[in-house]
């Protein structure tokens, strides 16, 4: 499989973040989980938790490499959904995450200037968000998890944890960490970050031919001619999760989000690859802490057995330290089989009209979620309807976002009907 990324090293420039990052949600996720689940409450949504990590260390945060503050935003909140909602398993999480401090960096691909990161074996992406994005979804959390619960297949970003790192000098970084839609063990040949708007929603063609990576948008997709093949049930299946989860976006008042779909070709499988699930790595051991020690000592907590693993695999006489080989699983792990939009191999396999499977997988969900339509989207309307047909900018109001955008999904699959609407300028 292509891993995409830079492997974050010791001199790498955003390393002390990385390692404030990861140490902070490894005490986070700990803390919360050495105790004993409880029903949620209406605190729980509003609760932020302080860690102040030092090189010294205390009762309640071991030490660290470095000076920082930690922030943990409504943890029983995240805790309910990665468990009851999402089906992770609590050690798992924990252990992708940060049995070893290893991240790669995607670095900031759209326009907000996010930054993206890799968890070590591709399940999972932080991305860190400005302070309005942050805001916005502690203010929507409730309505987030009610949708969630009410929703068990839908294909909204999920977010597994909230968190703040405050460096010393007074920089403060708000990230996610949510679903990686792609997975590790099969090559993605073709991805497309669909909004329904047609106005300067183009990769350059001839760019695109030269890089695989490529992020093509709408233009591209009605250009090339493509369909979303799926047959009578999946079809159906399909338009009604996106439609309630468009629905929610609306009543939140959020528009700008993506259907993000990559394209896995069966025929042409992983064979592009040139370095095939290896990849070198520096690996640095984890110090656990005091107090982590003595709970993973016989514990049979979820924290317990996760930590034991941990030490097991962070285990320093084991792993040596220096360059390392990292692997990706060569199949699916089965993880997402629960969820309906990704139980072929973690995606969603094509199918014809009889239900029959055709060659494609389809890795998809909707992304970027975060964004409400306040003063600046507005003006964002204003400007971009000057010289445009003010229907397909992509800033328009979330109820006209939602109509637009359902429409275009519709208009996109193979017998979905409605595509006249979209033709290409
Ligand atoms: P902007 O606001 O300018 O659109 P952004 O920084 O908010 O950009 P996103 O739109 O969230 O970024 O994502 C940018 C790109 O990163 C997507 O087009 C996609 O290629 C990749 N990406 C984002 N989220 C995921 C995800 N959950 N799984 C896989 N890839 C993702
Ligand atoms: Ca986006
Ligand atoms: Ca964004």
């Amino acid at each position: 499989v292509v891993l995409v990324g830079n492997l974050i090293g010791e001199d790498h420039i955003n390393y002390v973040l990385m390692y404030n990052m990861l140490t902070g949600i490894r005490i986070g996720f700990s803390r919360c989980q050495a105790k004993v689940k409880r029903p949620l409450t209406d605190e729980d949504f509003t609760a932020k938790h302080k860690f102040s990590f030092d090189i010294v260390g205390n009762e309640l945060t071991p030490s660290a490499k470095y000076d920082f503050k930690f922030k943990d935003y409504a943890p029983w909140v995240f805790r309910e959904l990665r468990e009851d909602y999402f089906h992770l398993d609590p050690a798992d999480y924990l252990l992708s995450l940060t049995a070893k401090y290893i991240l790669s960096e995607l670095g900031s691909p759209g326009k907000s200037g996010s930054f993206f990161y890799f968890s070590r074996d591709y399940r999972f992406i932080i991305k860190t968000i400005h302070h309005s994005e942050h805001k916005f979804l502690l203010s929507i959390l409730k309505d987030y998890h009610q949708h969630v619960k009410n929703n068990p297949h839908t294909l909204l970003s999920r977010f597994y944890g909230l968190h703040r790192v405050k460096l010393p000098r007074g920089r403060k970084i708000h990230f996610v960490i949510m679903n990686n839609l792609f997975p590790p063990h099969r090559d993605i040949h073709e991805t497309f970050d669909l909004k329904g708007s047609t106005v300067g929603r183009e990769y350059p063609e001839a760019k695109a031919e030269t890089n695989p990576r490529a992020v093509l948008k709408d233009l591209n997709w009605i250009n090339r001619g493509k369909m979303l093949e799926l047959g009578p049930e999946k079809r159906a299946l399909l338009t009604e999760q996106l439609r309630r989860d468009a629905e929610f976006l609306r009543k939140i008042s959020v528009m700008d989000y993506s259907l993000l779909i990559g394209i896995h070709k069966m025929e042409r499988g992983n064979r592009d690859n040139v370095r095939r699930n290896t990849l070198k790595v520096f690996s640095p051991d984890i110090p656990m802490t005091r107090r982590a020690t003595v709970v993973a000592k016989g514990g049979t907590s979820p924290e317990a057995i996760a930590i034991r693993r941990a030490m097991r695999e962070s285990n320093p006489e084991r792993l040596g330290h220096g360059r390392r080989t990292l692997r990706l699983p060569e199949e699916d792990t089965g993880d997402r089989r629960d969820f309906l939009f990704y139980q072929d191999e973690g995606g969603l396999r094509a199918t014809d009209e009889a239900n029959d499977p055709l060659d494609n997988i389809y890795y998809l969900g909707v992304i970027d979620i975060l964004t409400p339509y306040t003063g600046k989207k507005k003006l964002e309307h204003f400007w971009k309807g000057l010289s445009a047909d003010r229907h397909k900018i992509s800033p328009v109001e979330p109820g006209e976002y939602s109509e637009r955008f359902l429409a275009f999904m519709k208009a996109i699959m193979r017998g979905g009907g409605g595509g006249e609407r979209f033709k290409a300028e």
